[in-house]
């Protein structure tokens, strides 16, 4: 039967399939994304199974032919047809991005190893490869949202990642051990240290979990490229697209304060807001799954463990 269906697998058939799948789970990283994070009425989120999807407003539900990924959002022209309420276009782009991923994490998979791995192996990757890049969606748009990356989905992420790791070919068991460890370490050592220089909180315990996450699949390399290039991502987008906003939204003007302190507590505000604006979750989940489908050349280019 797998065997069957073997030949399909670099054709676009198989791609469409691929890309089809993606919408479908985009539209439940959607619900996850606006059900589990913690809110005034439920401050431990809400289930993602029940109720049923529903309008936001009118609590109308939505019926089976207006919850298709990607074509609902269009046809109706993301308004709720009882209620013609506005639907964000953040559904859209939620579904699209997650199709998207799930079509390169297929090409990924099926076609560089065409010729050197069985067919089951290849499908086996891009199933960790596509469940991988819908936690990093989920994750980076609720801490887009929020400024929070929940336990709840990092640490049996992180389970199954480990897990996962050990049904690939290559590696060892402990590279997942490591990758974890210094993927939850090494940025509690960076806020350490910043918080000793500065007196303030640097990178989040939250960052940590998410590059722990990172860490259990990709191991130790992974967690490196992810961290450091979360940075340069969150510098060349996060930090223009701040200022940006913070001209477009005119903040809070700054208290006064005595003359000789001024600059100084100017200068305190500024990096408080940059870290409470600044969302570093979503670059380092960017700079992850930038990782994880670049990681062969990588791993060849540089020569590090886990290829
Ligand atoms: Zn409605």
């Amino acid at each position: 039967m797998l065997r069957d269906l073997e030949p399909l697998s670099t054709t676009p058939v198989a791609f469409g399939f691929a890309v089809l799948l993606g919408l479908l789970w985009g539209s439940f990283a959607n619900v996850c994304i606006y059900r589990l994070p913690p809110t005034e009425e439920f401050p431990n989120g809400r289930s993602v199974a029940t109720p049923a999807s529903h309008c936001g407003v009118c609590k109308t539900p939505i019926k089976w032919y207006d919850n298709v990924p990607l074509f609902s959002w269009l046809w109706l022209r993301g308004q709720c047809r009882a209620c013609k309420a506005k639907f964000s276009a953040r559904y859209l782009i939620v579904e699209a991005a997650t199709g998207l991923l799930f079509g390169v994490a297929w090409w990924m998979a099926m076609v560089p190893n065409a010729l050197f791995e069985p067919f089951e192996t290849r499908l086996i990757r891009f199933a960790i490869s596509a469940a991988f890049c819908f936690v990093m969606i989920v994750v980076a748009f609720i801490d887009l949202d929020h400024r929070l990356i929940l336990n709840k989905v990092t640490i049996p992420s992180m389970i199954v990642a480990y897990a996962a790791s050990f049904a690939l070919p290559g590696g060892h068991w402990y590279d997942g051990l490591i990758g974890a460890a210094i993927g939850y370490g090494l940025p509690w050592l960076i806020g350490e240290i910043y918080y000793r220089l500065r007196g303030v909180e640097g990178l989040g315990l939250g960052d940590g979990m998410l590059l722990a996450v990172v860490g259990a699949l990709l191991g130790w390399p992974g967690v490196l490229v992810a961290l450091f290039g979360g940075a340069t991502v969150g510098t060349i987008i996060g930090i223009p697209a701040l200022l940006l906003a913070r001209r477009k939204g005119g903040p809070e003007p700054l208290a006064p304060a005595p003359e000789s302190e001024a600059s100084d507590a100017a200068g305190e505000a500024e990096g408080d807001l940059m870290r409470a604006e600044l969302p570093f979750g979503v670059f380092l989940s960017i700079a992850a799954v930038f990782y994880l489908f670049a990681q062969p050349w990588i791993s060849v280019s540089f020569r590090l463990p886990g290829a």
